[in-house]
């Protein structure tokens, strides 16, 4: 059994900076309260490792981060890497709120393209996928944008309009490529702005990249749209099994074999010490004497 460790995988500057900073926070504020609005990334192992050493997560399914905000009282409010509305913003500053802000570069840098383009009077189309917090922050923001998260959601609107074209970061930029492709058919003077974010792009073309590998298997949350895009690349790609877990333990092992080729990767919000667990796993895999799966230490999961 040969094992291939795709790179880049795992997490990404963004997430290693709203970690890093949440500890920095829980450090240097003992006895604070400190709270993350909504999760930090989507990766239920970290919002746990977090919750154990002190640092509270805030999320309910389909509750905005501005309903969120409104549960908070006091101590300091954590801003996500997937950025929030202006609105979520300026109430914060207007209760005098703690806050420490996240947000990545490439997230805030397609908010002010988007705010540009507002100013402009631009007609705005969002590739994005509803209901996910980086999309909500646009959408929120200027309720005027199209969000489009398939071909039949582009709007029908004059052929003459001042379209501007931009994405979430973490899409599949295959499917982004054919959604912009209909909208040039139908808009040929739209403004294109290419917005998946170089961690995400190159997390896919590696995968891209993988000659002769049986089997993929993507190490992430069932939530992280990242992970769910390396998976779907994977399918398209033509890699015969793929496979999406969690962590090692939910591995199976009944597809492993002794001639098997099979490569790991892992979406830009898993921990690295969960990929490295599965490798390891497989790595030492005894076919006359298979090892019982080991299980997740979540104390040091995010020990650096
Ligand atoms: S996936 Fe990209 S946009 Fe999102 S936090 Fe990571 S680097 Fe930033």
């Amino acid at each position: 059994m040969e094992i291939i460790p795709v790179n880049p995988r795992g997490f990404c500057k963004g997430v290693f900076k709203a970690i890093r900073l949440a500890k920095r926070a829980a450090k240097d504020n003992p006895g604070t309260q400190i709270t993350i609005l909504g999760q930090i990334v989507h990766n239920r192992f970290v919002v746990e490792a977090l919750n154990q050493a002190g640092i509270k997560t805030l999320d309910e399914p389909k509750a905005s981060r501005l309903e969120l905000l409104n549960k908070i009282s006091d101590g300091i409010v954590i801003f996500t890497a997937h950025g929030v509305s202006n609105a979520v913003r300026q109430e914060a500053i207007r209760r005098n709120l703690t806050v420490m802000d996240a947000t990545c570069e490439d997230v805030l840098s397609t908010q002010q393209l988007v705010e540009s383009a507002s100013l402009a009077n631009q007609t705005i189309f969002y590739i994005g996928k509803s209901q996910h917090p980086e999309a909500n922050a646009i959408t929120e923001s200027y309720p005027h944008v199209f969000l489009i998260e398939k071909i039949q959601d582009i709007p029908q609107i004059s052929a003459d309009s001042d379209i501007f074209v931009t994405n979430q970061t973490t899409m599949s930029k295959n499917d982004i490529e054919h959604i912009i492709d209909a909208i040039i058919k139908q808009y040929p003077h739209a403004t294109i702005a290419r917005e998946i974010c170089a961690a995400t792009r190159l997390r896919q073309e590696a995968v891209e990249k993988i000659k002769d590998a049986d089997a993929m298997i993507v190490v992430g949350d069932p939530t992280s749209n990242n992970t769910r895009m390396l998976e779907k690349i994977a399918i398209e790609h033509g890699l015969k099994h793929v496979y999406r877990i969690e962590s090692v333990e939910q591995l199976d092992t009944s597809f492993l074999n002794r001639d098997i080729r099979i490569a790991v990767t892992a979406g830009a919000s898993t921990p690295q010490k969960l990929t490295q667990q599965v490798i390891d796993y497989l790595r030492s895999y005894d076919f006359d004497h298979p090892a019982d799966l080991p299980k997740v230490n979540i104390a040091t999961l995010l020990d650096e």
